[in-house]
C-alpha cells in the first residue's frame, strides 16, 4: 500500500494527452452515439427501405415486429461495429487504458448485444400493442416507469455478473473501516461491498451504488481498491454513500418519467400526424428518430440534473468522511487514470457531460475545507 503516492498531484504529461485522448472520445461518441443513428433511421425511413423491410416480414404474421425489429436492430449494429470496434478497443489500448485480449472484448460486446436485443425487441411488440390505443402515450409512460424500476432493479444481480466476477470484499481490516463509514453515514440493509474484476478490461477505476430494494449493493473496482489508498476509497464509498441516502436512483427515475411523457406525446403527434397508420412496423425507424432526436434535444436538462446529484454527492462525502485531501486526491488520481479531461470547454460540459468536471470537484473539496477550519 505504501508504495501508492499521495497526496496525488496531476502528472503533466498526462494532462496533456487528455486533452488529446478525450477530444477523440468526444468525436467517437458523438458519432456513433448521436450523428450516424440518426442519418440511419431518417434513411431507413424515408428512403422506403423500412416498407419494403415490412413487406418481407409481414406474411410470417404477428412474429413480423419480432423479425422486423431483429433485422432493424442488427443493421444499426452492423453500422456501429468499426467504430465501435476503433473506440473501444484499437483507441482504448493505443493509450494505454485497455487491458482487453481481442476475445475478451468480443465476448464483452456479444453479450452486450444479446442484452440489446433482449430487451429492445420485447419493449417494441409491447409498444406495438399499445399503439392501436386511443392517447396510447400515457400507458407507454406508465409503463416506461415500471420498467425503470425493474432494471434498476435487476442491474447489480443480472447484468453486473455477466460482465464482471462479483467478489466479496477481501481485506478485513479495511472492510470494517469502510463499512463503519457508510453505517455512520446512516445507510442500512446495504450486504456487503463487492469488488469487480475491471483490471481484466482497463486500467479506469470506479465505483457504484446499484440496485433497488433487497438488491441494493456497493460495487468497487478492483481498479480503484488495488491503486488508491484507503483514505482515498473510503471517500468514493462516502460518494456512493451520498447517492444511496439521497435516493439518487429513484430521483433519476422519477426525472425519466416525468420528461418521458411529453416525449410519448410528440411521438404520438408525429405517428398520428405523419403516417398513414399509427401502428404500422415500417414507423419504427421514425420512432427510434424521433426519440433519439428528443433524448438529443433534452440532454443539457438530464446532464445538468445529474451533474447537481454528483455535486450533492461529493459534498455528502466530505460532510460524512472529512477527508478533502484524500478527497481531491483521489479525484485527481481517478481522471489521471482515465486521462479524462480535468477542465472541459463549458459547452461539452453543457451538452454531455454526467458529472461536473474534476477542476470543479477538486475546488470543492478547497473550499469544503477552508470552510470547515472557520467552523471549528
Ligand atoms: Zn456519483
Amino acid at each position: 500500500m505504501s508504495k501508492i503516492k499521495y497526496p496525488y498531484e496531476y502528472d503533466p504529461k498526462k494532462r496533456k494527452l487528455a486533452k488529446i485522448y478525450s477530444k477523440g472520445r468526444l468525436m467517437s461518441g458523438i458519432i456513433n452515439g448521436i450523428i450516424i443513428p440518426i442519418i440511419f433511421f431518417a434513411f431507413f425511413y424515408f428512403s422506403g427501405l423500412s416498407a419494403s423491410l415490412r413487406d418481407i416480414a409481414m406474411p410470417t404474421g404477428s412474429p413480423a415486429i419480432v423479425f422486423y425489429t431483429f433485422v432493424f436492430l442488427t443493421l444499426i449494429a452492423i453500422i456501429q461495429f468499426p467504430l465501435r470496434f476503433y473506440s473501444s478497443y484499437t483507441y482504448e489500448h493505443k493509450y494505454g487504458l485497455s487491458r482487453y485480449k481481442l476475445s475478451g472484448w468480443f465476448k464483452d460486446y456479444s453479450k452486450s448485444l444479446m442484452l440489446f436485443y433482449l430487451f429492445t425487441i420485447p419493449i417494441i411488440y409491447g409498444l406495438f400493442l399499445l399503439l392501436p390505443l386511443q392517447n396510447w402515450w400515457i400507458y407507454a409512460g406508465v409503463a416506461y416507469f415500471f420498467l425503470s424500476v425493474f432494471l434498476s432493479t435487476i442491474l447489480p444481480v443480472f447484468i453486473l455478473p455477466l460482465f464482471y466476477k462479483l467478489e466479496p470484499y477481501r481485506n478485513k481490516t479495511h472492510l470494517k473501516r469502510l463499512l463503519s463509514v457508510i453505517k455512520s453515514a446512516g445507510v442500512t440493509n446495504v450486504k456487503g461491498i463487492y469488488v469487480a474484476n475491471e483490471s481484466a478490461k482497463s486500467v479506469k477505476a470506479n465505483a457504484l451504488f446499484s440496485g433497488l430494494g433487497k438488491t441494493k449493493r456497493i460495487v468497487l473496482f478492483d481498479t480503484l481498491v488495488n491503486n488508491f489508498t484507503p483514505d482515498e476509497v473510503e471517500t468514493v464509498i462516502g460518494h456512493e454513500a451520498g447517492h444511496y441516502i439521497q435516493k439518487d436512483i429513484w430521483r433519476g427515475i422519477m426525472i425519466d418519467t416525468i420528461l418521458i411523457f411529453p416525449v410519448l406525446y410528440i411521438v404520438s403527434a408525429i405517428l398520428a400526424n405523419y403516417t398513414s397508420s399509427v401502428a404500422d412496423i415500417a414507423n419504427i425507424p421514425l420512432i427510434f428518430l424521433a426519440f433519439r432526436a428528443l433524448d438529443v434535444i433534452l440532454m443539457p436538462l438530464t446532464n445538468a440534473y445529474s451533474r447537481h446529484r454528483e455535486a450533492q454527492a461529493d459534498l455528502f462525502a466530505l460532510e460524512t468522511c472529512r477527508k478533502p485531501v484524500a478527497q481531491a486526491s483521489a479525484e485527481k488520481r481517478l481522471v489521471d487514470t482515465a486521462l479524462g479531461d480535468h477542465k472541459p470547454h463549458p459547452f461539452v460540459v453543457f451538452m454531455l457531460h454526467t458529472h461536473p468536471p474534476a477542476e470543479k470537484r477538486v475546488q470543492m473539496c478547497i473550499d469544503w475545507k477552508r470552510a470547515f477550519l472557520r467552523r471549528k
